[in-house]
């Protein structure tokens, strides 16, 4: 990969430059915030903000649930959360042979 800043190629699993010494580690790898397909609840909002934030889902739920009660924004601001969130990519399909099939 190469250094954000000085254009350098660098090592892949680099977290500093080599060359100026400027932070790289995580640009690459940058989490997206999207409703993951595994562990939602629901809509999968809550499990999404957890693990971008990487904190706990259910500390997620609850707060936002507290929040919601409170100034009723958090009942607003899940429908609009669910639909501006992407949704996490299906996991690549089964090549098909491999499928097993009922005798
Ligand atoms: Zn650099």
């Amino acid at each position: 990969m190469y250094c954000n800043y000085c254009g350098k190629v660098i090592q892949e699993d680099a977290n500093v430059c080599a060359y100026c010494g400027t932070r790289v580690a995580g640009v690459a790898a940058r989490k997206r915030l999207m409703r993951p397909r595994m562990g939602r609840k629901m809509a999968g909002v809550c499990a999404g903000f957890a693990e971008y934030f990487d904190i706990d889902v259910t500390l997620v739920r609850i707060v936002w649930l507290i929040v919601a009660i409170m100034t009723l924004v958090g009942f607003v601001a899940y429908p609009i959360a669910w639909i501006v969130m992407p949704e996490e990519p299906l996991p690549a399909p089964v090549p098909a042979g491999q499928q097993v099939t009922s005798p």
